[in-house]
Parts: structure tokens; sequence; C-alpha cells
């Protein structure tokens, strides 16, 4: 199994659950945490979730 630490993309913090996303040009998958999930998914064109990630 990978038990790879992830970040949050937005809040360099590390979180239990993570989320799957692209929410900006170019398009890359980025991890975020609940909370700026919420930010970067609010009147964006570009998200798309990719799944959760959990530890
Ligand atoms: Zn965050």
């Amino acid at each position: 199994m990978k038990q790879r630490i992830k970040h949050c993309e937005v809040c360099k913090v590390d979180f239990s659950t993570m989320y799957r996303v692209q929410y900006e040009k170019p398009k890359k998958w980025v991890f975020v945490c609940k909370e700026c999930l919420v930010d970067v998914k609010k009147d964006n064109p570009l998200y798309v979730y990719g799944g959760t990630w959990k530890k």
C-alpha cells in the first residue's frame, strides 16, 4: 500500500483526507483539503473532481 504524505496544495497542511482535483490552468492534478476544496470549486469552470484520498 502507498503511504505517501499529501499536503494541501493551497494551505500546505497535511490532512488525513484529501480531495484530488484540478482547478487551474495548466490542468494538473493536485490534492486539497476539505476547506480549500470549497474555495477552489466555487464559481470555477476549471474545477474537476478526481476522487477522495484517505490515509
Ligand atoms: Zn487546504
